[in-house]
C-alpha cells in the first residue's frame, strides 16, 4: 500500500498543450504502477517524501465536478501525469466519480491506462457520446513484472481491450515505450490487432538522467547482454536499431490490417 495523502484541488480539468488534447485530468499525484521508465516522475516528485516512485500517491479532493463554460466538444485526456486507473482507484473510485459526473457532456474523452480496472466503468463509458480507451503496453508479462511492477499484466490489458471492443467502445494501443531487446511490438500487434481501431508506437526516452540510471540498472540486472546496445542507442546516439524496427512494425501492421496513427520518425 502506498503512502497516501489527500490534497485539495480547484478543478478536475486543466488546459494542456499536449498535442491533440484541450484539457487533462490527473485525479492523483504519483502512480502506484511504479514504472521504472516513468516520464511523469518529474511532475510527481516530492523531495519531502524520499521514498521511491510508485510508493506514494496524493489523492485530489475537488469542490465540484463542474465543466468550465464554453468547452463544448473539446477533448479531455485521462491522464498526462498519472494513471487514473492505478490500484488506489479500485477503492477510491475518484476517476469513476468524475466520469459519472461528465458522462452526459459533449466532451471527447480519451483514457490511456495500463490497468484492466477501466473495465469496471464500462457501464458509464457506454453512456458517453464520445469516448476512447487506450492501453499502453510493449512487452510480455514477465518483462512487465520488472519494468511496470504495479500495473496490470499485458495479457490482462489485452483481455480488457477485447471486453471494451466487444461492448462497442473505441480502443487503441500505444506500444510505448519500446525498450530495445525487451519490448516485443510485433507480438503486441498480433495479440491486439482484432480489438483495436488503431495503434501508435514510440521509442524509449532516457533524457531524464534518473530514468536512464534506473533503466540501465534494470537492464544490467536482468539482461546484461543488452547493455552494449543500450549504450550505443542512449549514449552514442546510434538509432539504427530503432530505424530497422520501424520498417518491421510498418510491414507487420500492414499484414495484420492494423492502422498506425503514429509511429516515431527516423530520428
Ligand atoms: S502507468 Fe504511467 S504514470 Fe503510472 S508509473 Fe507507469 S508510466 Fe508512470
Amino acid at each position: 500500500m502506498p503512502d497516501i495523502r489527500r490534497i485539495e484541488a480547484r478543478h478536475f480539468m486543466t488546459p494542456t498543450r499536449i498535442a491533440g488534447y484541450d484539457f487533462t485530468c490527473n485525479p492523483y499525484v504519483g502512480c502506484g504502477h511504479g514504472c521504472i521508465y516513468c516520464y511523469a516522475k518529474p511532475f510527481g516528485d516530492q523531495p519531502e517524501r524520499p521514498a521511491s516512485w510508485g510508493s506514494y500517491v496524493d489523492i485530489k479532493r475537488y469542490p465540484h465536478f463542474d465543466i468550465p463554460k464554453n468547452t463544448g466538444s473539446k477533448s479531455l485526456f485521462f491522464s498526462s501525469a498519472t494513471d487514473s486507473y492505478q490500484p488506489l482507484e479500485g477503492d477510491e473510485r475518484l476517476t469513476r466519480a468524475i466520469l459519472d459526473a461528465i458522462k452526459e457532456s459533449a466532451l471527447r474523452i480519451s483514457i490511456l491506462t495500463k490497468s484492466a480496472l477501466v473495465v469496471r466503468d464500462l457501464d458509464i463509458l457506454k453512456q458517453m457520446q464520445s469516448v476512447e480507451v487506450g492501453f499502453s503496453m510493449s512487452m510480455c508479462d514477465e518483462a512487465a513484472s520488472f519494468f511496470e511492477p504495479g500495473a496490470s499484466r499485458p495479457t490482462e490489458r489485452i483481455a480488457a481491450i477485447k471486453t471494451l471492443k466487444e461492448a462497442g467502445i473505441a480502443t487503441h494501443v500505444f506500444v510505448a515505450p519500446i525498450l530495445p531487446g525487451i519490448s516485443d511490438p510485433l507480438m503486441i500487434i498480433d495479440a491486439c490487432a482484432p480489438y483495436v481501431d488503431y495503434m501508435m508506437f514510440d521509442t524509449l526516452n532516457l533524457k531524464n538522467p534518473e530514468n536512464k540510471l534506473a533503466v540501465f540498472r534494470h537492464v544490467l540486472a536482468r539482461r546484461p547482454d543488452l547493455l552494449p546496445l543500450y549504450k550505443d542507442i542512449f549514449e552514442k546516439g546510434d538509432k539504427t536499431w530503432y530505424h530497422d524496427l520501424r520498417s518491421q512494425i510498418i510491414d507487420h501492421a500492414r499484414q495484420r490490417g492494423v492502422t498506425i496513427r503514429y509511429i516515431y520518425d527516423r530520428r
